[in-house]
This record gives C-alpha cells, sequence and structure tokens, in this order.
C-alpha cells in the first residue's frame, strides 16, 4: 500500500524523503533539494549521476550510497524495482514497483524531449503515483524547442550591446541555459553552484558548451547565469557599480507570475497539464494518486473524466523556487 507519511512510503522503502527518514531503505528520484533528506539509519538508493549530484550539492562526500543503474532490476526484502529515466533532470528516474501488482511513481518528470534528454516513456501501470505540479489547465507549455529557439535569439540580439542576465534554478534549468547561450553565440559566465553542477553533467557527457566561472571577471564576458534566489535588487545595483553596460534580465520558469525581470520563458522541466492526462492515458491504472502541486484540482479532472483517482495528501501550493 502507498503512503504518504514522509515523501512517498511503500513497505520499508521510503521514496523522496520531505524529513529526516526513519525507513530502512531510501531511495532519491533525483537531486532536488525538495526530494534529499538524510538519516543516520537508512540505506540510500539512486542511480549514478543522482549519486554524483547529491554528494557535491549536500557535501556528503562519506555518506554510502548504492547505485542502482536504469533498466536493471532490484530486489528488496518483498518487492523489486527498476527505475526509468523520465526527462527532468541528469540522473532523474520514474520507478517502477513489482509486487502482486505493478506500482509506478512518476516523481517530477518532462515529457517532452529537452536539449539533453529524451522525454519520460510512460509506464503501464496497476497503481500510478502521478507528480502533478502543473495541474491546472492554465499550464499548457508551448513546445520545448520553439522556447529554446525564441531564446536563442533573444539573447543573441540582446548580448551584442547589453549585459544578458539569466536566472534559472542551479540544477537542471541553468545547465539548459548555458548550452542556450553557446548557441545563441556566448560563452556565459555561471554562479559557483552552477558552475559545480555544470561540471557533473559535462563528467556524464552533456554538451554544454563552454563555460566560465564568475569571478570579477564579467566585463569580459556578456552573459551571466545566476540562480534565481540570488536575483535581487542588490545584485542588479552590485552588476551596475562594476558594469557600464544596460542590464537585460530573463527568467526561465514553468511558472507565469514571477515580478521584476525583462523576460520570462517557459521554459519547463515538467510536465504541463497535457502531458500529465497523456501520461495518465498511455499508462491505462487502475487508479490514480496525485501528488505534488495541484494534485487535487487534477484529481477531480481524472474522475471527470473516467479514472479512478484521489490525492495522495493535501499539499500547499509550492512556492516559484521549490524545484
Ligand atoms: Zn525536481
Amino acid at each position: 500500500m502507498i503512503k504518504q507519511k514522509n515523501g512517498i512510503n511503500f513497505r520499508n522503502l521510503c521514496i523522496d524523503p520531505t524529513r529526516s527518514p526513519t525507513d530502512k531503505n531510501v531511495i532519491f528520484t533525483h537531486a532536488h533539494a525538495d526530494h534529499v533528506k538524510f538519516s543516520d539509519k537508512s540505506n540510500f538508493f539512486a542511480t549514478p549521476p543522482t549519486i554524483d549530484l547529491i554528494k557535491k550539492r549536500f557535501f556528503r562526500k562519506k555518506t554510502k550510497f548504492n547505485e542502482i543503474n536504469f533498466f536493471s532490476k532490484k530486489t528488496f526484502d518483498d518487492f523489486e524495482l527498476e527505475l526509468y529515466p523520465n526527462g527532468h533532470i541528469l540522473g532523474s528516474s520514474q520507478l517502477k514497483i513489482f509486487n502482486n501488482k505493478e506500482i509506478v511513481v512518476t516523481s517530477d518528470f518532462r515529457l517532452q524531449d529537452s536539449l539533453f534528454f529524451k522525454g519520460a516513456i510512460p509506464l503501464p501501470s496497476e497503481t500510478l503515483v502521478l507528480e502533478t505540479t502543473f495541474g491546472s489547465p492554465i499550464y499548457k507549455f508551448p513546445k520545448y524547442f520553439d522556447v529554446v529557439s525564441e531564446m536563442v535569439s533573444w539573447i543573441s540580439k540582446e548580448a551584442k550591446n547589453n549585459l544578458v542576465l539569466l536566472s534559472g534554478y542551479s540544477l537542471g534549468k541553468a545547465q539548459e541555459l548555458t548550452k542556450i547561450s553557446n548557441e545563441a553565440g556566448f560563452t556565459p559566465l555561471v554562479y559557483e553552484s552552477i558552475f559545480e553542477m555544470n561540471k557533473i553533467y559535462s563528467s556524464n557527457n552533456i554538451n554544454l558548451g563552454d563555460y566560465e566561472l564568475l569571478d570579477h571577471n564579467l566585463k569580459d564576458f556578456s552573459v551571466l547565469i545566476m540562480p534565481p534566489q540570488l536575483v535581487n535588487k542588490f545584485l542588479l545595483s552590485t552588476l551596475k557599480e562594476f558594469d557600464s553596460r544596460k542590464i537585460v534580465s530573463a527568467l526561465a520558469t514553468g511558472w507565469s507570475f514571477a515580478r521584476g525581470y525583462d523576460k520570462l520563458f517557459p521554459l519547463s522541466n515538467h510536465a504541463d497539464f497535457n502531458d500529465l492526462v497523456s501520461y495518465v492515458e498511455q499508462s491505462n491504472p487502475k487508479i490514480v494518486l496525485t501528488d505534488h502541486g495541484f494534485c487535487e484540482e487534477f484529481s477531480r479532472k481524472l474522475n471527470r473524466l473516467g479514472y479512478n483517482s484521489k490525492p495522495l495528501k493535501n499539499h500547499k501550493q509550492q512556492v516559484l523556487f521549490d524545484f
């Protein structure tokens, strides 16, 4: 039985704990901070790239992790599981649990192909735990590669004379921005936390193009990539102090309500509303448990479509920079 006491729980397995876990076995589907919590009592499992990212992000050099590769079956006491890519970020996985029935947990996923990853392939299931961050019909994203083309054109025009400030979450979005900046013809300068994540993408054979660490070298570059939590009035006034160019800024986000930027680009690494419906249709489960974001609204929608669905738990809407 799937429960939600801390992350998602099945028998003695905790998937993506939201606080320090007490379970025997813990699996991290990916390395975003809202999916990773530690304790001294558990065995930790993840894909090799997710382990690399977690060790760097959470200063866990000494923690022992157990690798599970994509498509290989791992046996636990009374069930088996397999991990499959899900298009969200490097190493991210959806998982299938084989018990007396097949349970699929999508975690954060993207159905569309993107710059570095194929979109998630929907897995057939009897019980589907579906991540519904954008599970409202107001979230219908344009085609991913149309957004990329629009960003490439905008950067190549703006960066000729201005300093272009791009903002995106350090893990996942910032690597896409690094590649997009290169495609626009500009090597970007990147903040330290982004530089560290970029290096791990590069060491996993993902071609980001060139990038340099921000280190008193702003004047030599036309594009700067920063995490959103550091883009504020203080940063802008500091940049203006050191650089006479006009600053133009853009945020890459699936959300539509961010303020203070010249441009918003709907570059998302999640499924939008239509993609969520499409996943359910292809997976064809007997029951859908919705998790995260618009879980209640999306669950009601599925019931109207004739599926059996309920939210796993009442969630408050996540704030913009949680993922
Ligand atoms: Zn995520």
